[in-house]
């Protein structure tokens, strides 16, 4: 946004709509009261953001969607981001990803009996896959799904729940028998049945407050067997298709807080004054600026592309791409902040400016939806097999006195 981020005239102009009017929608204290935990879920907003189709924005119209693109539905969470906060965009982003797999891989009933409410700001959802046992290693859940005749029957537990003490049904994956990612399956669980239990309120964390947080148990808890999401053997791929999603449209939230605390230190510079001059005047901080306007929309391009890329149904090759985009925008968001921060000096630790609770904000991020350890994984699995060139002299390296390590014509690479 500081620069061309590549969009289209359309593109562009949906941002700017979208930018005026969700910094219309979102009350001014909002933010800082979902900080507080004053609020457990931003329910009004929500429907606030139902009533623009700034739900499930790349859902079809018919399915109480926006039509448009996947791209578009980052647009949106970008602005929730930068007018509102990290878990604003959260609220609105669990009905992005949670509704473009319901819409993808629920049956009539689902759409009529979830779907639809969600994108209407009628019902509202989240999601449950982590576990005190486990977080990175998705395949290791141990939540049950036990078939017995027209029901499941759920046991289980899960942790870092955001929105479990407030939503009408969350999206939950589960084992539907022994074993790894192939036995996983993702249901939609009413929070009003018997066996929905809160087992702790997580409300003191760090930052990324006001969405009712909880770690919660399933204790027997039945539920009819029309809730499963697609076929039992489809869930590892309904996963991996919402968090690769949520990589992307999630992330460009943290662009959007990141892009809001550079321009409070860039006009903060402009006024404030040391030695004599404006701190813009200062070479270190005119730079340093410079540096993370860059960062920053390197990330945007990023992001873009990944979206593109989902949007064109080629999200299993474009595991790289995604992953990129959530590893440099999470980051850049993090360092971004942090630089904006030290910018203000001491004020910018106080209440005064939001920079300090975008900070705290933004750091979940680094552990969410895939954490960054977790993103150059994949990114190094990919790239590892991208960069190997069949020329090189292997049987050489260590004895490289003995012959050049790459031998004969170049090759043209195509990357
Ligand atoms: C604010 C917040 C909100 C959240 N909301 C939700 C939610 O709504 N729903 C939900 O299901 N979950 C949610 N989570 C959970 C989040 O997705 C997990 O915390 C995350 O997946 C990491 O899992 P873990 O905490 O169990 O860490 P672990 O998996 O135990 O990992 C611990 C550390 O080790 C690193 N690590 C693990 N394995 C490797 C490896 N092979 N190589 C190198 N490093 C490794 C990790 O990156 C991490 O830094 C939330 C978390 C937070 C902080």
């Amino acid at each position: 946004m500081i620069g061309d981020r590549q969009l289209t005239p359309e593109e562009a102009a949906y941002a700017d709509e979208a930018s005026r009017k969700i910094r219309a929608l979102v009350p001014p204290d909002l933010p800082e009261r979902m900080d507080r935990n004053e609020i457990l879920y931003p329910k009004d907003y929500l429907r606030a953001m139902a009533k623009h189709h700034y739900l499930g924005v790349q859902v079809p119209a018919t399915f109480n969607g926006g039509g448009l693109t996947i791209l578009h539905d980052a647009l949106v969470n970008e602005m929730a981001g930068h007018w509102g906060s990290a878990t604003l965009a959260c609220s609105r982003s669990f009905t992005s990803h949670g509704g473009f797999i319901l819409w993808k891989y629920g049956s009539d009933y689902l759409h009529d009996h979830y779907l639809r409410p969600t994108l209407a700001g009628e019902k509202f959802v989240c999601q449950a896959l982590t576990e005190p046992g486990t977080g990175s290693d998705a395949a290791a859940i141990e939540t049950t799904a036990e078939r017995r005749g027209q029901t499941y029957v759920l046991n289980g537990q899960k942790r870092f729940i955001d929105g479990a003490q407030s939503v009408d049904f969350i999206i939950v994956a589960a084992k539907v028998r022994r074993g790894g990612r192939e036995a996983m399956a993702m249901f939609c669980v009413d929070t009003d049945r018997p066996g929905y239990v809160i087992k702790e309120v997580q409300s003191d964390w760090m930052g990324f407050r006001g969405l009712g947080s909880a770690w919660i148990a399933f204790e027997n808890l039945e539920i009819p067997a029309t809730n499963l999401i697609g076929e039992e053997s489809q869930g590892w791929k309904i996963l991996m298709e919402e968090l690769a999603l949520e990589r992307v449209v999630a992330t460009r939230a943290q662009l959007g807080q990141a892009h809001r605390a550079l321009s409070i230190a860039a006009n903060y510079a402009e006024h404030r004054r040391t030695f004599g001059k404006r701190l813009r005047d200062h070479q270190h901080i005119a730079f340093k600026v410079a540096e993370l306007a860059t960062r920053l929309d390197a990330a945007y391009l990023l992001n873009t592309r990944a979206a593109r890329l989902l949007q064109e149904g080629r999200g299993k090759e474009a595991r790289l791409e995604v992953a990129m985009a959530k590893l440099a925008g999470v980051e850049a968001a993090w360092e971004v902040v942090d630089e904006s921060l030290q910018i203000l000096g001491g004020i910018g630790y106080t209440k005064k400016y939001p920079v300090e609770r975008i900070l705290r904000d933004v750091r979940a991020s680094r552990l969410t939806a895939g954490s960054t350890e977790m993103m150059r994984l994949i990114i190094q699995q990919v790239a590892f097999d991208r960069l190997r060139d069949p020329d090189f002299r292997g049987e050489l390296v260590g004895r490289e006195l003995e012959g050049s390590p790459v031998q004969g014509p170049r090759r043209e690479t195509t990357r």
